[in-house]
């Protein structure tokens, strides 16, 4: 493993004053061991870090940044919009054109409210769920990561109908108990569910293609499934595109597959890099979202100024110069070659891939939920992860974290990118 001195001294130093070093765990490397880097600065596919290594960016700050580091029309209109003052706290107009933009795009959205991350998000749309129907009851899946929200910070009890436990201590038990936990493409177990306790169930969330266990597809069975079960019992569909919203197609896994959700939460590239989230939806829902209704939700910087003026600069471009045809071909490219050089060298794994999401599971059996996720060798993993850095590749440091193509990479960084996987696998066989 190459040294890195400069991001090490930097590690040491934020431990001191900041638990861990970093502002959000999954930055720790923890799950591959060793310290992170620390990043000087970005430019269009490539990350710099502190000791002078340039690096191809897969993670993409995890997600937002599908234009590159440093795209000059998301820098300008940023520039711009400071220049005339960086909050306000009192509506603009950059708001409503940012809203207008979000309704064009997703069909399902017919009102948006916008907050400042993806954790507001959801956690804004589950208490709106709630309130719309005076139901208790959420159901989430297994391995699907929805933000911080204290009801969704749930395990799987011990059966899969018990009701969650908390997944991190200071989540009181009061606030999961009204969280089901199923596992992610079991349409058996949300049919009994709904079954049991469809008229106490306010809402069904889902990450419609899940980035949070690794790359997993969802089935179209268990898509219909969604759909039927909640118009049929009267509960909220909300679904979780804070990861997907404007990456798998401008309207998201929703305009991808052709679904159409009640409430819809999205946050990374709608803020094109600065923080942003937004949950909306249909407009009799919205309508309950004070002060045009009673469920209450705040935000002292919700709607700002910069960060809208970021998010319709990239959304314009998303619009206007359309990539998921380019994103497309450079996964399969890289799907392909990744997953030849696995077989060649007839070590278990597979390469799972939507559009621009894609993750490398070392296991030989098809990934389709948090079970078959968690039977891929981590410590492979970890092995690759290092050997790819040290060939100046940046990957997710986590086998359960989807990697992110952005427009600004070339079939020549794909091809470089799969030549190094090539030597990457030729030691980890050996
Ligand atoms: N929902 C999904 C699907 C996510 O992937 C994430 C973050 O990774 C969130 C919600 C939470 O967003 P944030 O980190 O902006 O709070």
């Amino acid at each position: 493993m190459r040294e890195r001195p400069s991001s090490a001294a930097a590690f040491e130093r934020a431990k001191r004053s900041i638990p861990g070093g970093v502002n959000s765990p999954a930055r720790a490397f923890g799950a591959v061991g060793g310290h992170p880097l620390f990043i000087a600065r970005g430019e269009g596919p490539y990350l710099y870090d502190l000791d002078g290594q340039r690096y191809l960016d897969f993670v993409g700050s995890w997600g937002p940044l599908i234009w590159g580091h440093c795209h000059p029309a998301v820098q300008e209109a940023v520039e711009a919009a400071l220049r005339r003052g960086s909050t306000f706290g009192a509506p603009c107009e950059l708001e409503t054109e940012l809203a207008e933009l979000v309704i064009a795009a997703v069909p399902s959205i017919e009102m948006v409210r916008f907050v400042s991350s993806g954790t507001e998000a959801t956690m804004s749309a589950i208490r709106l769920a709630r309130g719309f129907t005076g139901r208790s009851t959420i159901i989430k899946f297994a391995g699907c990561y929805h933000g911080h929200v204290d009801a969704l910070l749930v395990a799987a009890g011990s059966s899969a109908l018990t009701h969650g436990v908390p997944s991190s201590p200071g989540v009181p038990p009061g606030c999961t108990q009204d969280t089901l936990v199923l596992e992610y493409n079991d349409c058996q177990a949300l049919a009994d569910v709904f079954r049991q306790h469809g008229d106490q169930i306010a809402a069904v969330i889902v990450e419609p293609v899940v980035g949070n266990m690794g790359l997993v597809e969802p089935t179209a069975e268990f898509r219909q499934e969604l759909r039927r079960l909640t118009l049929r019992y009267g509960a909220v569909l909300i679904y979780d595109e804070v990861m997907t919203g404007f990456r798998l197609a401008f309207g998201g896994a929703q305009e991808l597959y052709g679904d159409h959700a009640d409430l819809t939460t999205l946050g990374k590239i709608l803020g094109g890099g600065l923080p942003v989230g937004a949950y909306g939806g249909r407009r009799d829902i919205m309508r309950q979202v004070m002060p045009a209704g009673p469920v209450f939700q705040a935000g002292t910087l919700s709607g700002n100024p910069l960060a809208m003026a970021a998010g319709l600069a990239t959304l314009r471009l998303l619009q206007r110069q359309p990539p998921y045809a380019y994103l497309e071909n450079l996964g399969r490219a890289l799907q392909n070659g990744l997953q030849q050089a696995l077989d060649t060298r007839r070590i278990p794994g597979r390469v799972q891939r939507v559009g621009s999401m894609w993750t490398l599971f070392f296991t030989a059996e098809p990934v389709t939920n948090y079970t078959t996720a968690r039977q891929a060798d981590t410590r492979r993993f970890a092995r690759f992860f290092w050997e790819m850095l040290d060939r100046g590749i940046y990957l997710p440091c986590s086998q359960f974290e989807a990697a992110f193509l952005n427009a600004a990479m070339t079939p020549q960084h794909i091809a470089q990118t799969i030549a190094a996987a090539e030597e990457a696998l030729d030691i980890l066989a050996h």
